[in-house]
């Protein structure tokens, strides 16, 4: 299969996928206690179905998504509400926001599921209803609410090419390469599910060439399947190849244009976690409750790939994992170019959870001093999405965010590749993430200042109606007044007419 290669990115970025790679995956134990934060997920926080003291079991819905960009949520374990408050949430801000807590009863009891004989007498629309009601969003890190990406009601161009992202490119992440090694089948089978809610010509799983194991696993569970349609790929370990517009025209050489979706060009791209998610959801009837973590680093002493119900707060897996070590500086969530550090341990993993990075001073913090940029244009080199760091960069600084979004800081994918090639050890992604707050505040304050306008707007017209009434009210009033004293008049001077006449008359007589 002819093949395409994207600018920039990193093709000789060190992986460090040996540290957990050969790990199979295990199934972490139940915690005493499952968080959920209420926004898991791009769009609105889902919504409380519950409350503190009510019993759940295992798969029940515990709070429902509100309006279309939004995704329920289920309980992960049987047990009690425990609380429905503020908790600290993985997110680069270090926030709390609103979550559920349930402690769970140790019985992990769960609500009876029903699994479907044959998901080919569904409609298409019926599928994306299960898929939504299964709580299911990107599981690769992104979390877009998967039912919106597979609602093809409202789109204008179908679908041609299903593309299967196995491209598992950050360094130290195993979780999908393991999913493709151990549940390939599961996975294909899900692959079917979406050809036919597609109803696309081919699906194209892609993996890279480090992982020539998982390769074979994957080709013989298509072999086994048997369905033409269904095909593995390998394509160049390159660095950010595994990101959704990299990924696209490496096997498409179609590019996704600022401001468009995949959709655009007849392209649905989904990770193979959320693949194998769809297949729970739709076949064995299985709402989205837990996920494949990474856990890894120079900070943990027994690295491993855990399934473990989605809630479970962070250190019961390193607990699992045999504890910290004397080397652990700094947890992440994700991998070491794209994700983030929090705030402590105490923090839930949620659906978009794919890494626990625990690590030490070499892995993730880096002590060279940011010096001058000279201009060398590596940056721009590097950038897989063809922006000019460089110039972000002078407006980033400047607190020019608008003049950095005329140069498209918004389709920055924060890959990290410019910081990584900066012989001046700028941070740049730290600067774009900065000025992209303060564009998002922006337009947060815009919204606020519109809704301020609308409203004065409002009054002043309220007011302006409410005077012109009392106006019109007050004419009525005096004119009503006027015609009345009119009429007065007209009776007075008639009846004085004829007090005249009748004088006149007995005067005559
Ligand atoms: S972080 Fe942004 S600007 Fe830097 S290389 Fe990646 S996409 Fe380009
Ligand atoms: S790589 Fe660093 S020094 Fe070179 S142009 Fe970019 S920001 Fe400047």
């Amino acid at each position: 299969m002819k093949l395409w290669r994207f600018n920039g990115g990193l093709p000789s970025l060190a992986e460090h996928k040996n540290e957990s790679v050969h790990l199979p995956i295990e199934t972490a134990p139940v915690p005493a206690q499952l968080i959920y934060p209420l926004l898991q997920h791009i769009g609105n926080p889902a919504v409380p179905l519950v409350k503190v003291g009510d019993k759940v079991l295992r798969g029940q819905k515990i709070a429902d998504a509100q309006g279309l960009i939004s995704s329920p949520i289920h309980a992960g374990s049987s047990g009690t509400v425990s609380n429905i408050g503020e908790h600290l949430i993985p997110h680069p801000s270090g926030f709390s926001a609103p979550s559920i807590t349930i402690t769970t009863d140790g019985e992990d009891q769960q609500l009876e599921h029903t699994p479907c004989a044959d998901f080919r007498q569904l409609s298409a629309i019926e599928l994306v209803a299960i898929i939504r009601e299964a709580g299911l969003v990107g599981l690769g890190g992104a979390a877009f609410p998967t039912a919106i990406k597979l609602d093809q009601q409202h789109k204008t161009k179908p679908i041609e090419t299903l593309i299967l992202n196995g491209a598992e490119c950050e360094p130290y992440i195993s979780c999908d390469d393991r999913l493709l090694k151990e549940r390939a089948i599961s996975v294909i089978k899900g692959v079917e599910v979406l050809l036919h809610m597609l109803a696309c010509k081919q699906a194209i799983l892609a993996i890279e060439d480090n992982a020539p194991d998982t390769f074979s696993s994957v080709q013989a569970a298509i072999d086994a399947n048997g369905n033409p349609q269904i095909k593995v790929v390998k394509i160049p370990t390159i660095y950010p190849t595994g990101s959704e517009k990299q990924l696209i025209k490496t096997l498409t050489g179609k590019e996704v244009a600022s401001g468009e979706i995949p959709a655009d060009i007849g392209v649905v791209s989904i990770n193979v976690g959320t693949v194998y998610a769809v297949q729970q959801a739709v076949i064995e009837g299985k709402p989205l409750t837990s996920r494949i973590v990474t856990i890894t680093g120079e900070g943990v002493n027994t690295p491993h790939n855990l399934e473990v119900r989605v809630g479970s707060r962070i250190n019961t897996l390193i607990e699992v994992c045999n504890g910290y070590t004397n080397k652990a500086e700094r947890l992440i969530m994700g991998g070491p170019m794209m994700g983030f550090a929090l705030l402590n341990d105490e923090i839930p993993v949620v659906k978009a959870t794919n890494c626990i990075l625990v690590a030490s001073k070499n892995e993730a913090v880096t002590d060279k001093q940011a010096m001058p940029c000279i201009r060398c244009g590596a940056c721009a080199s590097a950038c897989p999405v063809s922006l000019l760091p460089q110039q972000l960069y002078w407006h980033s600084r400047a607190d020019q965010a608008e003049k950095a979004a005329k140069l498209n800081l918004l389709d920055c994918i924060e890959c990290g590749c410019c910081d990584v090639v900066c012989p001046s050890h700028i941070p740049l992604v730290q600067h774009f993430r900065h000025a992209k707050s303060a564009l998002k505040a922006d337009k947060h304050q815009k919204h606020l200042a519109d809704i301020a306008r609308e409203r004065f707007e409002a009054r002043e017209q309220r007011l302006a109606l409410e005077k012109a009434e009392r106006a019109e009210k007050s004419r009525k009033k005096k004119a009503a007044l006027k015609a009345r004293a009119a009429k007065k008049e007209i009776e007075a001077a008639a009846s004085r007419a004829k007090e005249k006449q009748q004088a006149t008359s007995n005067d005559e007589s």
